[in-house]
């Protein structure tokens, strides 16, 4: 998928990962899952109604909102 069409962006070079991957924790949804290297991914983009809940938890701020989307 074009990754202008995901309604958030992950930067995973600002994601250590934290401890307990935190955004994994708090989605609402249940949109995000471990991905490679421990790190965070989109389980299914539709899921996710860019609460905004890991953007705004993310010790890192690796996760923002698409704006373009
Ligand atoms: S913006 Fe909200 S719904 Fe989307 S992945 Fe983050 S916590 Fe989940
Ligand atoms: S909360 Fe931030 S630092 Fe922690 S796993 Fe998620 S993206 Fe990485």
């Amino acid at each position: 998928m074009d990754k202008r069409e995901l309604p958030i962006i992950i930067d995973l070079t600002k994601c250590p990962p934290c401890s307990g991957q935190i955004c994994i924790g708090v989605c609402p949804q249940g949109a995000l899952e471990e991905g490679k290297n421990n790190k965070p991914q989109l389980t299914d983009a539709s899921e996710c109604t860019k609460c905004g809940v890991c953007v705004d938890l993310c010790p890192t701020k690796a996760i923002t909102i698409n704006q373009s989307k």
